[in-house]
């Protein structure tokens, strides 16, 4: 009847274990969202620009005060300057940004190197637009980047880079100096790069982000991609953005446009204001989650699991092979239904997963309450 242009895609793993742990009344440590709301008066903006009337299509490009908020924010937290006009542009979601990204970048035929385990909605963007994603895996143990590996598998066809900091599912970050690296390759190369960057103020342990904006050299060959849902704790909105230099901002606009058009007006209008009156509310991030994290791993101590150091996002990797050889897929959904916890097998973000794959993440964007209560049935398996 239809010949289907993605035939290996199902639903996601993140729809999915939602949907399961709902089912079985699991905690639900699965899909990435947090289980407390976001700032009172972000939520009351939303309510009042709605109801002042702002309502119609924002401009193409996005409501132009929240553009230059954040290019506010830009310069404020990550001192680079950018221009609202030519080089912000405001997405419905950084899926739909990255989505667009790939569809202006990549032609048939082209190669797309990601790193394993990689994001799930990048691969079935490079094949709608008739790539093909060559998957390297990131170092097991640390998931560090092998550069060398990476220049390694560039060749003739090769278009683009993605890579995501800080990582999802990981919980790795990439160093100032693996961005140079990266640098110094697509340059070599005269290769293009999509920077997820959607956790970039989660990082711990007094760390700081690495951007590709704050590299001259990367800047100009990279589309950096940043999400509100998860800096103001709205996943629902659907609503970030991206930065590019104006050449690649004018050929994602192209492709933007005919996929969503605009994101939601009084969203951007109530994100702009918020941002507006609280322009170092981001910088309050890392404390608050760290504390999450090290409260979720402190519970754990003395459980069969051991926690891999997540130096970002809200996800924290836990090994359970003191506790199971069985494939993290098959315990991820038995846990789900007896144990009532679920969480995500991170295998299916490989395309070759290592022979012993026995990590499961959690997601710690929870009140504390329900991340004790979480460790507490951890701690009986
Ligand atoms: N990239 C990564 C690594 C993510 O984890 C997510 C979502 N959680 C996204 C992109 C998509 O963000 P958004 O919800 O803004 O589309
Ligand atoms: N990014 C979120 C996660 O990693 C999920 C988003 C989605 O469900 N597509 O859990």
């Amino acid at each position: 009847m239809i010949e289907s242009k993605l035939p290996a895609v199902g639903t996601t793993i993140f729809t999915t274990m939602s949907a399961l742990a709902d089912e079985c009344g699991a905690i639900n440590l699965s899909q990435g969202f947090p289980d407390f709301d976001a700032p009172e008066a972000l939520r009351e903006a939303l309510g009042r620009q709605a109801m002042e009337g702002h309502n119609q299509y924002a401009p193409m490009a996005g409501v132009l005060t929240l553009r230059q908020q954040i290019a506010s924010q830009l310069s404020l937290h990550r001192q680079v300057r950018c221009d609202p006009h030519s080089e912000i542009t405001v997405v419905p979601g950084a899926t739909e940004g990255i989505f667009c990204a790939v569809m202006a970048c990549v032609h048939p035929g082209d190669e797309v190197i990601v790193l394993d385990p990689c994001y799930d909605s990048y691969e079935p963007a490079i094949e709608l637009a008739g790539g093909r994603a060559i998957h390297l895996p990131m170092n097991p143990g640390d998931f560090s980047v092998d550069w060398q590996r990476v220049e390694a598998a560039v060749s003739g066809r090769t278009r683009l880079v993605m890579i995501n900091s800080p990582h999802n599912p990981t919980g790795s970050t990439l160093s100032l100096d693996d961005l140079l690296q990266l640098e110094t390759l697509t340059e070599k190369h005269n290769l293009l790069v999509i920077s997820d960057e959607v956790y970039e103020h989660l990082v711990f342990d007094g760390e700081q982000h690495h951007s590709v904006l704050q590299l001259e050299g990367l800047r100009q060959r990279s589309f950096a991609l940043f999400s509100f849902g998860k800096t103001f704790s709205v996943t629902g909105w659907k609503t970030g953005y991206c930065v590019a230099p104006p050449a690649l901002t004018a050929e994602l606009r192209k492709v933007h446009q005919f996929v969503s058009f605009v994101g939601v007006t009084p969203v951007q209008l109530a994100l702009a204001e918020f941002m507006g009156k609280h322009p170092d509310y981001p910088a309050t991030l890392a404390q608050f989650y760290q504390h999450k994290r090290d409260l979720f791993c402190r519970a754990l101590e003395g459980s069969g699991f051991t926690a891999v150091p997540s130096r970002g996002t809200y996800f924290q990797l836990l090994d359970y092979s003191a506790i199971s050889d069985a494939p993290d897929t098959q315990l991820c959904e038995e846990w789900t239904r007896q144990h009532g916890i679920a969480s995500i097998p991170i295998s299916i973000f490989y395309e070759n997963p290592p022979e012993q794959q026995t990590y499961l993440r959690f997601c710690f964007a929870k009140s504390d309450e329900l991340l004790l209560r979480a460790a507490e049935i951890l701690c009986r398996i």
